[in-house]
C-alpha cells in the first residue's frame, strides 16, 4: 500500500454511533469520530502538502512547525483508528485470544495483570494522551505504554495492539472528570479478536497494519 501525501481518508465508524453505549454515549462518539479524528485527518494531509510542496521549492522556513503537525495529526489519526477497531459493542467483543493470552502470561504474568498495569498507567496518563499495549519487535514482547498527547510515544518501534483515548473528549460527556470510571468500564468494550489479529499481524512483521481500508 501507498498513501499519496494529502490522500488520508477518515475511516468510517465499524459500528453505529449508539452501539457502544451505555460506556461511551452516541453524543461522544459522534463528536470524536467525526469531528475530532476528522481534525487530524484533514491536519495530517495538510502537513503532507506543505511538505511535499517545501520539498519542491527548497522552502525549510517552517519546517519545525510542519514535523510537529506531521507527527501530532499523523499519530492521532493512527491511533484514533485503531482505537475505533479494537472496541466492540458490550457483549460481543469475545475472550482474549489465544496468542494473547500466552503473551500476556509470559511477560505480564497473566491477562488480569495486564488488565491492571494497563488500567492504571491509562488513568495515570499526564494530561491528555493514551494508555497503549505495544508489540516490542526489538525485544520479541508486549509492553504497556503511556504516550502523552499522541507523539510521545516513549519505545520507538512499539506496535500499538490495544489502545485507550484519554483525551478528555474520549469520555467528558459522559463520566466529566471521572477518567478511572470511564476507563475502567471501557474495557467491557474491548474487542479481543482484533487485538489477536493486531498482535499475531505485528508478530509477522506485517507492520502495516492497514488503517484506511
Ligand atoms: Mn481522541
Amino acid at each position: 500500500m501507498y498513501v499519496m501525501p494529502g490522500m488520508h481518508k477518515l475511516p468510517p465508524l465499524p459500528y453505529s454511533y449508539q452501539a457502544l453505549e451505555p460506556v461511551i454515549g452516541a453524543e461522544t462518539l459522534r463528536i470524536h469520530h467525526d469531528i475530532h479524528h476528522k481534525a487530524y485527518v484533514n491536519g495530517l494531509n495538510r502537513a503532507e502538502l506543505y511538505l511535499e510542496q517545501a520539498r519542491k521549492t527548497n522552502n525549510i522556513e517552517y519546517i519545525k512547525y510542519w514535523e510537529n503537525e506531521l507527527a501530532y495529526n499523523g499519530s492521532g489519526h493512527i491511533l484514533h483508528s485503531i482505537y475505533w477497531t479494537i472496541m466492540a459493542p458490550v457483549g460481543t467483543g469475545g475472550q482474549p485470544g489465544q496468542r494473547t493470552v500466552s503473551y500476556a502470561n509470559q511477560y505480564f504474568g497473566s491477562i488480569e495483570a495486564m488488565k491492571n498495569q494497563f488500567t492504571l498507567a491509562t488513568e495515570n496518563v499526564e494530561a491528555s494522551g493514551w494508555g497503549i499495549l505495544t508489540w516490542q519487535p526489538t525485544w520479541g514482547r508486549m509492553e504497556i505504554l503511556q504516550a502523552e498527547k499522541h507523539q510521545n510515544l516513549t519505545q520507538w518501534s512499539g506496535i500499538p495492539i490495544l489502545v485507550c483515548d484519554v483525551w478528555e473528549h474520549a469520555y467528558y460527556l459522559d463520566y466529566q472528570n471521572r477518567r478511572s470510571d470511564y476507563v475502567n468500564a471501557w474495557w467491557q468494550l474491548v474487542n479481543w479478536n482484533e487485538v489477536e489479529r493486531r498482535l499475531i499481524s505485528a508478530m509477522s512483521g506485517k507492520v502495516a497494519l492497514i488503517i484506511e481500508r
